[in-house]
């Protein structure tokens, strides 16, 4: 398993997740930041745990977040 944790509050919108990873990440047009798909959120936080299919994707949108407010780990 792996798990995502997402600042959401620090996005700037530049879109490098949901180019990396469309059927994770989303950008939502009412306020110009990213959506994490079917995440949690809880005091800013956004967190959801996936199977390991989606791991090697979402270090890449890790890396690709000039914010550094994704954090991808196994859990
Ligand atoms: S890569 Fe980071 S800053 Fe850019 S839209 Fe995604 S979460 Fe926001």
């Amino acid at each position: 398993m792996l798990r995502i944790i997402f600042q959401r509050q620090k996005c700037i919108g530049c879109g490098s997740c949901v180019e990396v990873a469309p059927d994770r990440w989303q950008m939502n047009k009412l306020d110009g930041k990213s959506i994490l798909i079917d995440a949690k959120g809880k005091k800013g936080f956004y967190t959801i745990e996936l199977t390991n299919d989606e791991y090697e994707q979402n270090k890449e949108v890790e890396s690709s977040c000039p914010m550094h407010i994704i954090r991808v780990e196994k859990c």
